[in-house]
């Protein structure tokens, strides 16, 4: 079983994330692993690192995508297949969502054309659930902001327009893909959004 998670910047994927992670064990025999992107395997924190740091503020829009593909391409191949190989199930912070909705929306490269490069990267390797945390850019921001203001990273500095634009395109992602793509309202209290998050998931795969 594979699930990926995705929404805005200031979601708070990541915090549901590790809180979902021992209550999502107790249900299941398999075990669950948890990886995110960009990253999750040696190579692509490598990459990760490239694409975040603030001295890449002039890194081109397709650079910055075909890198995300390639970081994305190692981590499948180094960490999600040989997991769903082992019959475990794999949860990934993140996955070709984000690239469709920062690199195509955000980035304005097109979203058509940031899915070539990475169906090109994944090979039909989607997830078969992804849960989509919905929060607008103005609430998630000011979380951020609220949070680590000190230490945002290059694209959470970006403009609120280009966090605008991200959130559309997940809209339009999330309108197209019903069948694989559940959303969670993310501005609740942490404890509802992981509650409604496993409820999501028990739902999609009961035992
Ligand atoms: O999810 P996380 O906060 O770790 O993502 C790291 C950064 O990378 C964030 O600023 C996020 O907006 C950005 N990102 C991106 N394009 C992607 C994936 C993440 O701009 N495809
Ligand atoms: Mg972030």
């Amino acid at each position: 079983i594979f699930i990926s998670f995705e929404g805005p910047d200031g979601a708070g994927k990541t915090t549901a994330l590790k809180k979902l992670m021992p209550l999502l064990q107790k249900r299941t025999d398999k075990e669950v692993i948890l990886s995110r992107e960009p990253g999750g395997s040696p190579i692509s924190e490598k990459i990760r690192k490239i694409i975040l740091e603030k001295e890449n503020e002039e890194m081109d829009a397709r650079t910055e995508a075909l890198l995300y593909a390639a970081a994305r391409r190692q981590h499948l191949i180094d960490v999600i297949l040989p997991t769903l190989k082992q019959d475990k199930v794999m949860l990934s912070d993140r996955f070709v969502d984000s690239s469709i909705a920062y690199q195509g929306g955000g980035r304005e490269i097109g979203t058509k054309e940031v899915a070539e490069i990475n169906n090109f990267a994944i090979e039909g390797h989607f997830p078969d659930l992804t849960v989509y945390f919905d929060i607008t850019p103005d609430i998630g921001l000011s979380r951020i902001k609220k949070d680590h203001e000190g230490q945002m990273d290059r694209l959470e500095k970006a403009a609120f327009s280009f966090h605008e634009r991200v959130y559309d395109s997940y809209q339009e992602i999330v309108k197209d893909n019903p069948d694989r793509i559940k959303t969670v309202n993310a501005n609740q209290s942490p404890e509802q959004v992981v509650k409604d998050v496993l409820d999501i998931i028990v739902k999609r795969f009961p035992k």
